[in-house]
């Protein structure tokens, strides 16, 4: 039934530092990786408290834009510049259209297997009564409509709102969320500013503040809440996946070493070798357009499928 097509593990125990600086000192550190497929499930089977991690190579799969690096330009501005807290007080309106587009081209996406490999997974351990929290990146709801629950998402959501003047937060898929935006938000580079009035665009149905996307825009901290269930997850899990984001980038970087360092088994699961595969010296097989999917044996056994599928995972 299994149809890994490589399994790559390694024992390791890194440090935050070691992680972020990868490269040769994490290589020259480690031994070279063995396949242990067998292990690797007897890990999984035994886990009863799972922590993913998925970032955006997750989202990517089901056509969801970043906005990051060459090619991540919403009309002539780059997410950097307007995911900001400097330009939502500068142009409000302007902001607003730009993440008007992203719900409205999010809510016209639809999850891709990773996502309903990670929502089957829970629902299963979910039965077994094991714990599978997912950490997330990605601000799109895809992981939700998918059928996942206990979601953190880190990074807020673009489908919530939060009060400028009372701070409230709010679930909020309408669409459009409010009616001056209808029609607006085209990326083209010569598309039209709507400048729409501060009064018109979405206000508190409490105190009548002006609203806000959800969401940590670059300059901002992550919520300390969040941060503070996030480390009781990872403080308490007994194997942590990392999917669709490598182990040294963000966010994974953060938790994955917090989770090593107390000796849990961290796996990786990506499309591509990433920076800490290649410091692992790992020849890996084939590759394809998607991520693997969870699958059930014959026995009543869940475990991950698919050739294209990476695990790297130490313990
Ligand atoms: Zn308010």
């Amino acid at each position: 039934m299994l149809k890994f097509a490589r399994v790559v593990c390694n024992s390791w125990k890194v440090s935050r530092d070691l992680l972020i600086g990868y490269g040769t000192a994490m290589a020259s550190t480690k031994g070279q990786p063995i396949s242990d497929m067998a292990e690797f499930r007897k890990v999984f089977q035994n886990s009863k408290h799972i922590v993913i991690l998925t970032g955006a190579g997750v989202s990517a799969e089901s056509g969801v834009p970043t906005f990051r690096g060459a090619g991540g330009f919403w009309r002539t501005y780059q997410a950097t510049n307007l995911a900001t807290p400097g330009a939502f007080k500068r142009d409000p309106s302007l902001v607003w259209e730009f993440y008007h587009y992203r719900r409205e081209l999010v809510l016209t996406k639809k999850p891709n297997p990773a996502h309903v490999a990670i929502a089957e997974l829970q629902k299963r351990s979910s039965s077994e009564q094991r714990r599978v929290i997912l950490i997330t990146q990605n601000i799109d709801g895809l992981h939700q409509k998918a059928g996942s629950e206990n979601v953190i998402e880190i990074h807020g959501s673009l489908f919530k709102t939060r009060c400028t003047e009372c701070g409230n937060v709010e679930v909020n898929t309408k669409s459009p969320i409010c009616p001056a935006l209808e029609g607006k938000g085209a990326p083209d580079p010569d598309a039209d500013s709507a400048d729409i009035k501060v009064e018109d665009l979405p206000h508190c149905n409490s105190c009548k503040g002006l609203l806000r996307p959800h969401v940590v825009w670059f300059g901002e901290s992550l919520f300390d809440d969040v941060l503070d269930e996030v480390d009781e997850e990872l403080n308490q899990c007994d194997l942590c996946l990392v999917v669709g984001t490598s182990s040294i980038v963000y966010p994974a970087a953060m938790f994955a070493p917090q989770v090593a360092a107390r000796g849990v088994p961290v796996a990786e699961f990506n499309l591509e070798p990433t920076p800490v595969t290649e410091s692992f010296k790992t020849l890996w097989g084939n590759y394809s357009s998607s991520f693997g999917t969870l699958t059930v044996d014959s026995s009543g056994n869940t475990f991950i499928s698919k050739a294209s599928v990476i695990p790297c995972w130490g313990k």
